[in-house]
């Protein structure tokens, strides 16, 4: 039998993203003989050793030492701190990654506490659902679904395709991309339309009381995929336009523009040129459905 990618992987964040990456480890061969948790909440430790999907579980961000493999899989806002705290504790010959969901602001928070000799390729699992914590995670999450990863030049290549073995090995396809443009390509794919969600819903939120009832009672006719997208990890988001500001607010001015010029076709009583764009908008979803990623 041939040896596993790695010894042990250590997740920092042991939410839904980590605890479905530590589930992979146990269900698909080949990946590492265990995986260890490390994160901030007592609760969450204890609940991971209560579900066995870890080694091991503790608060203390030393047990990272034990690993040949780091995660973070925290909110992005904590990443500087950690950074801090776990650098001076990898060891040489380590890979250390992320999952995070703005690329450039983990390059800046992370790369400064790399130590030499260890391997930082930051990376970005395109898979997630609007629920969080260690209950919520699943191993066939990332099946069929991309992962990016966006290595700085200069980054040890064999660690490169390492990591990328170990994401075909949870069943992604692996993309490689600049971080920067990571970040303008996920703001208009992801982020603003999470924005949209947010904005929807809480519009709803501020109807008049008889209103607001009627949206719920009425809510499949569109409204519903809204809430469920709405429903996404509050500091999880705030951490990505926070930390994706520039090209979020691109997108927002773009995203304006196209409906106030809507809004004018509708004035107007313009109907070729609704028809026009959503006749466009339908072969968009067409080619999603093609490419397996509906
Ligand atoms: P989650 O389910 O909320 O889990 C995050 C975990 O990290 C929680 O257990 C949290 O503990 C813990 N944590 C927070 N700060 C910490 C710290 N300083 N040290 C140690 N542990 C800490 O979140 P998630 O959905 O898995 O997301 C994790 C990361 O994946 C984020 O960076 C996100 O951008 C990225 N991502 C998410 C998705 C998605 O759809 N969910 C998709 C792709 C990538 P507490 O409960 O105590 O806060």
């Amino acid at each position: 039998m041939t040896s596993p990618l790695f010894s042990r992987v250590a997740i920092v964040g042991f939410g839904l993203i980590g605890s479905s990456i530590a589930r992979c480890v146990a269900e698909y061969p080949g990946l590492a003989k265990d995986v260890v948790c490390i994160d901030r909440s007592q609760a969450v430790c204890d609940r991971v050793v209560e579900l066995g999907i870890a080694a091991a579980a503790s608060t203390d961000p030393a047990l990272v030492a034990t690993a040949d493999l780091v995660v973070l899989a925290t909110p992005i806002g904590a990443f500087a701190d950690l950074g801090a705290i776990i650098g001076p504790h990898l060891t040489p010959g380590t890979i250390l990654t992320d999952v995070g969901s703005v690329k450039q602001s983990v390059v800046r928070d992370i790369g400064p506490h790399v130590p030499d000799g260890v391997h930082f390729v930051p990376g970005h699992p395109l898979a997630g659902t609007e629920h969080s914590g260690p209950d919520a995670g699943f191993a066939s999450l990332f099946k069929d679904r991309w992962c990016i990863l966006t290595p700085v030049p200069g980054t040890n290549e064999a660690a490169v395709e390492k990591l990328a073995a170990f994401w075909r090995g949870c069943g992604s396809q692996i993309e490689r991309m600049e971080p920067g443009h990571h970040d303008r390509v996920l703001a208009i794919t992801s982020h603003l339309p999470h924005l949209i969600a947010y904005t929807i819903v809480g519009t709803a939120t501020d109807l008049e009381e008889h209103l607001k009832s009627e949206v719920i009672r009425f809510s499949a006719s569109g409204f519903r995929d809204f809430t469920r997208i709405a429903a996404s990890d509050p500091v999880m988001w705030r951490d990505i336009f926070l930390n994706n500001r520039e090209a979020v607010l691109e997108v927002i001015q773009r995203f304006t523009e196209d409906l106030t010029a809507l809004q004018r076709a509708i004035r107007w009583g313009e109907g070729e040129k609704l028809e026009e764009l959503f006749t466009r908008t339908r072969a968009i979803r067409r080619s999603i459905i093609d490419a397996r990623q509906a």
